[in-house]
């Protein structure tokens, strides 16, 4: 059986196809600059004609979606009612969902026949404790606005969850977890017996880690000092939290290989400021769970840098064990729609 993912960004498209039984990749495209002017790919339905492969062969597409919202705690067949959801939930992921949207319509237009399945970054963190989700803000701002803890990475914190089960001989149901995806975008989990129990992103992605050019957690009323007394408009504080901030923000760069080497003051001012958020997620985690199992590490800068892993559990002040997992999000989706497909057949 063969199922294809895509993760759809507003000018890109991920394109893997796996065969479900060996879990072995048979094609992987990436297409990148759509509708970017000077590019020769339009829009993302030529991006899609482009792939060359015999769809037939596919038996799901599974999509990425970012936001799922209150309406999704699971994977879910695609249907006419979903993909009006998804598009309501825009307002809560204005740069993600109507990309991920744009996928799954041009998918469903060229492949009609197949089912196309919705994985969702935020379901995993859904079964949170709400004193995990909710913000101390008046109750009608939840009740009115949604406005509440989502988290995201879910995907990735479950896949790694599960291995890091399979890697300690121990089925999910008896182990806690604290799993760190340290990607460009960076997020930590607490996972008690399988469940996500708290998550360091909130509302959207920006919330919690120091990440590549976000800020993470920072006083909210920076964001009213910029806007009355720096005169600086909503979309210049936007984007000053979300792509000048973080290793940016403090040295100029976002590649941590290249701030480890660094000499630069500022670079290592950027490393101990992340180090030192990694680790106050960590104390505050096993402050909640009590018991750690293993931390897990993952993401491109967990996955390949002995040095930020070193320092992170330098002092810990607990014992526990150490994984280091590579995560592969378009596998757990591709395992996710199998789940699907199981279920539809019940
Ligand atoms: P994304 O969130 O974009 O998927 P990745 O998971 O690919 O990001 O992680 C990108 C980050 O991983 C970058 O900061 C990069 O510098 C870092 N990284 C990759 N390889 C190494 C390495 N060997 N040592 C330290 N950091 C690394």
């Amino acid at each position: 059986m063969q199922i294809a993912v895509i993760n759809s960004g507003s000018s890109s498209l991920k394109f893997k196809v796996f065969d479900m039984q060996t879990k072995e990749v048979l094609k992987s495209v990436l297409i990148e600059h759509i509708g970017e002017n000077g590019s020769n790919v339009k829009n993302h339905h030529e991006a899609l004609q482009s792939i060359d492969i015999d769809f037939n062969q596919l038996s799901a597409i599974g999509h990425r979606v970012v936001h799922g919202g209150e309406e999704f705690h699971s994977s879910t067949m695609i249907n006419d009612i979903v993909i009006s959801k998804i598009k309501e939930l825009s307002s809560l992921a204005p740069l993600h969902n109507p990309a991920n949207l744009e996928g799954i319509l041009v998918a469903k237009d060229k492949i009609p026949n197949i089912p196309q399945i919705a994985v969702f970054d935020t379901a995993f963190h859904f079964h949170m404790p709400k004193e995990a989700y909710m913000y101390a803000l008046p109750y009608e701002m939840y009740e009115k606005y949604k406005i509440r803890r989502y988290g995201f990475h879910g995907t990735s914190h479950s896949y790694i969850s599960k291995e890091a089960a399979k890697v300690l001989g121990k089925d999910i149901k008896d182990i806690n977890l604290i799993t760190l995806h340290l990607g460009n975008g960076a997020s930590a989990c607490a996972i008690e017996q399988g469940i996500s129990i708290d998550t360091s992103m909130g509302f959207t992605p920006l919330e919690g880690l120091i990440m590549g050019s976000r800020s993470g957690d920072i006083d909210p009323a920076i964001v009213l000092y910029m806007q009355r007394e720096l005169n600086m408009s909503i979309d210049e504080v936007d984007k000053t939290l979300n792509k000048k901030s973080g290793l940016i923000g403090i040295c100029g760069e976002n590649d941590v290989r290249k701030i480890v080497e660094s000499q630069n003051e500022k670079a290592k001012l950027a490393l101990k400021m992340m180090i030192r958020r990694i680790k106050k997620y960590i104390g505050s985690y096993f402050a909640l769970l009590g018991h750690v199992d293993a931390i897990v590490f993952s993401g491109g800068i967990g996955e390949n840098s002995k040095y930020i892993r070193e320092k992170v559990l330098q002092n810990l002040g607990f014992d526990t064990k150490v994984l280091v997992i590579k995560t592969d999000e378009e596998l757990e989706i591709a395992n996710e729609c199998l789940g699907v497909l199981k279920n539809h057949r019940l």
